[in-house]
């Protein structure tokens, strides 16, 4: 099974098993369903994948498709032995009419309803980890609890035993979460796939960092535009998306500036880039007065 003979950081794999079993629901008794593993075919929930297999602890390990993946790794996912692929209750397409606008990074409505569905009332493990964003540093940390009726989460240490305790007794109801490799670096990441001799999402030998949605608008404009150069079906089947988007707006009698399907396509894939010329020209206004 090992790819190479050591994985460089061995403490960073006992750890996190340290976290997945010491907070064994089952085992411990304070929930009666095993963990929720979100597997979504990347290369960090590949490392929960085996970190869990490693664990044996009870879990349910769960895809949620999200209509818009793209085709490597929906065949990728499939290969995997035991995961559970959880399809919407809608497509992206449809939810583009329904919502009667595109899903832009603000309004990323598409996430609550396709990817991160699930889970609740469970205790859910998640590939998450400081290294994917700065933010992330502030905001997350290898305990969190999720509440409908909370504005903010609770965030907590895993590794400390008085923040263990406090996340097992809590009465809140909601979704518990678990990052047991949120301190882990990209180089942690590979080391630990190829000594487990994990093949990898094929999409990471094609040169893409990141695994996502075909056209995510939370990617940079030129990986968009590299995505649907690849992938030019889905171009046409996200403006054909627009194009029932718009005839929904106007029987709504909704205001819009965009005449066709295509300008809806272009002014959303080149969002980000445009936005930043607004933000370029803002500055240069402000240093001239
Ligand atoms: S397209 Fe991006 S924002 Fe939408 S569900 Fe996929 S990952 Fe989330």
């Amino acid at each position: 099974m090992h790819g190479q003979t050591t994985f460089l950081n061995w403490n960073k794999e006992r750890i996190a098993l340290e976290r997945i079993k010491s907070l064994d629901p089952i085992a411990h008794g304070y929930m009666d369903t095993p963990y929720y593993v979100a597997y979504s075919g990347g290369k960090d929930s590949d490392v929960l994948r085996i970190l869990f297999e490693l664990s044996g602890v009870k879990y349910d390990l769960v895809h949620n498709h999200t209509t818009v993946d793209a085709p490597e790794t929906v065949h990728y996912v499939r290969s995997i032995p035991g995961v559970i692929i959880s399809k919407p209750e809608i497509t992206m397409w449809d939810l583009i009419v329904k919502k009667r606008m595109p899903p832009t990074r603000i309004v990323r409505y598409c996430c609550t309803e396709l990817k991160e569905r699930g889970g609740q009332d469970r205790f859910v493990a998640t590939g998450v980890r400081w290294a994917e964003s700065v933010g992330r540093k502030a905001k997350r940390n290898s305990l969190e609890i999720i509440s409908p009726r909370m504005k903010d989460k609770i965030v907590l240490n895993a590794d400390n035993d008085e923040s263990r305790r406090m996340f097992e007794t809590c009465s809140l109801q909601g979704k518990r979460v678990l990052n047991p490799i949120i301190d882990w670096t990209d180089d942690d990441v590979w080391e630990f796939l190829r000594y487990y001799g994990c093949r990898s999402n094929p999409l990471y030998g094609c040169g893409f960092k990141r695994i996502g949605c075909i056209g995510c608008p939370m990617a940079q404009d030129h990986e968009r535009l590299r995505v649907f150069g690849r992938y030019p079906q889905y171009r046409a089947i996200y403006i054909h998306a627009f194009n029932r988007m718009l005839a929904a707006r106007r029987a709504d009698g909704l205001p819009t500036d965009w005449q066709t399907e295509q300008q809806v396509f272009d002014w959303w894939v080149h969002s980000t880039r445009r936005r930043r010329e607004v933000e370029d020209q803002i500055r240069l206004s402000e240093v001239a007065i």
